[in-house]
């Protein structure tokens, strides 16, 4: 690649002011490395909508689709709404238009942020949720059926992407355990107990799992596994699941790491991907200069690293090491943002994470 085409959609709330914070790091890391990233701002969100009455408009999401990356902010107001009463999130509509089904969240203890658990193994948290991103229970989404007498929502699951979500689970756990030098494991979080569709789910994971042999493969119901989640999160390693499970999962791992602030994700498909913190908007912080930006900057090295594996060059996951590097060396020498109870807000955090860069 000569250069790497990277669209970037502040969105709403906080998402402009973490996104910022991420494109410094980005720059800083593309000199010293000359990675050659061009990095193009578009509009989209809540406010998009309320000025223009679309929320991503054809040739927002053209140019994003075309572009190698998309890194994301995040979108949505509670105050502006849709005529049914439900937010916009044109996140949602980009997973789905982009076929991202795989929503990888990684959850790893940053040294130096405290947990609420209060246990010295909570140091060594490093799991990975897969949300399923396009299926699910969010398959109903804009389909619900709403009368006066009866709300009916449909949970789908396909065969082609269950598949697609099982081998990404698998590949997963092998390169983690190839980095890490530990055993992999896929644990299948769903309702199996209660659901034909989660037992079906089982069965497909099931078939996937012959193919790899050096992986170990088990299952959970999802509220034991909220519980385990609070219990002895540090024994699980990866953990594919259902989208709806997923989103509620996601938020709980990210309090075990010291809150939203801390949780990167991607949302990958086969051709695309977006890369954005797993946290909203959050419209009680917005405005003030007191958002974390570390979930913004880690999903920055996810999109460096995944560029990488797509031929884009080693240099790019060199670069994303550095950035993991920095976020866990200023955390580690006295970082405290304001939601881990510190005083750093965005910019203080951004600085010092540049200056722990190398
Ligand atoms: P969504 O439904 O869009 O995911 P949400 O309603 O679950 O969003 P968030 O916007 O993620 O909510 O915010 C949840 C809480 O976490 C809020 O109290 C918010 O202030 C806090 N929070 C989220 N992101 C950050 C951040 N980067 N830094 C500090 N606090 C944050």
């Amino acid at each position: 690649m000569n250069s790497i085409d990277i669209a970037v959609l502040p969105g709403d709330g906080i998402g402009p002011e973490v996104t910022a914070a991420a494109l410094e790091v980005l720059r800083r890391v593309d000199m010293r490395h000359s990675l050659g990233l061009s990095l193009t701002s578009l509009r989209a969100g809540a406010f998009a909508y309320r000025e223009t009455g679309t929320d991503l408009s054809d040739e927002t999401f053209e140019r994003s689709r075309s572009a190698d990356a998309i890194l994301l902010g995040a979108m949505g107001w509670p105050g502006i709404r849709h005529a049914d009463g439900t937010e916009l999130a044109p996140q949602i509509t980009l997973r789905q238009r982009l076929d991202l089904f795989g929503g990888v969240r990684p959850i790893r203890a940053i040294p130096g942020v405290p947990s609420p658990l209060g246990d010295s193994r909570a140091a060594t948290i490093d799991f990975v949720i897969l949300r399923e991103s396009t299926e699910g229970l969010f398959y109903s989404k804009d389909r619900g059926v709403v009368t006066r007498d009866l709300a009916e929502e449909t949970l789908r699951m396909t065969r082609p992407t269950s598949l697609r979500l099982a081998r990404m689970s698998f590949d997963l756990a092998r390169e983690r355990s190839a980095r890490l030098a530990r055993p992999g494991r896929v644990t299948l979080v769903d309702k199996a107990n209660v659901f034909r569709a989660f037992a079906w789910l089982r069965e497909v994971f099931g078939e996937v799992a012959g193919a790899y042999p050096d992986v170990k493969h088990d299952a959970a119901y999802v509220d034991a596994m909220a519980l385990d989640l609070i219990r002895r999160p540090w024994d699980f390693d990866i953990l594919p699941t259902e989208n709806m499970f997923g989103d509620i999962l996601s938020d709980l791992a990210a309090g075990l790491i010291g809150g939203m602030g801390f949780a990167p994700s991607a949302d990958l498909g086969e051709e695309h991907g977006v890369f954005q913190p797993s946290h909203g908007t959050a419209p009680d912080i917005a405005g003030q200069g007191k958002a974390n930006p570390t979930a913004t900057i880690l999903s920055a090295a996810m999109m460096l690293d995944w560029l990488a594996t797509r031929g884009a060059g080693q240099k790019l996951s060199d670069a994303a090491e550095e950035v993991r590097g920095a976020v866990d060396k200023a955390f580690r020498e006295g970082l405290r943002t304001a939601d881990i109870g510190g005083s750093a807000g965005t910019l203080e955090a951004t600085k010092a994470i540049l200056n722990a860069l190398p």
